[in-house]
């Protein structure tokens, strides 16, 4: 009887700490995690776009000083706002997926049975 007891009480402390598979109750789950995957490549494209077409409003300002002007406006406009948007997107965009893995998608999934399920499930 004292096995059993111990036994018991080892388990519902696992319970407590590690998250398990609803359909089979192992514990040898993973993260998927594919919004922030998706989430980061989308915003840093999106980052980069958007910074792409703020140089391409550095080239209209650029044209007023002549073509040379443009020709600097979009070149600069296009490193600085590209590389700075693009990281900027990709971190908004990262933060953005794992918002949207853990309240929507089922981002768990379990590696014994295949079973994929959300973080909120328990
Ligand atoms: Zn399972």
């Amino acid at each position: 009887m004292h096995n059993l007891t111990l036994e018991h009480e080892w388990n519902e402390d696992i319970v407590d700490i590690t998250p398990r598979c609803p359909k089979c109750q192992s514990p040898q789950i993973e993260p998927r995690n594919l919004a922030r995957r998706l989430g980061g490549a989308i915003g840093a494209i999106a980052g980069t776009t958007s910074g792409v077409a703020l140089a391409i409003t550095g080239v209209e300002v650029g044209l007023l000083a002549g073509p040379v002007g443009a020709v600097l406006g979009g070149v600069a406009g296009v490193i600085i706002d590209g590389i700075v948007g693009g990281a900027a997107g990709c971190a908004a965009g990262s933060k953005l997926g794992a918002a949207i893995d853990r309240n929507i998608l089922q981002n768990q999934q379990c590696r014994h049975c295949g079973h994929t399920f959300s973080d909120r499930s328990s």
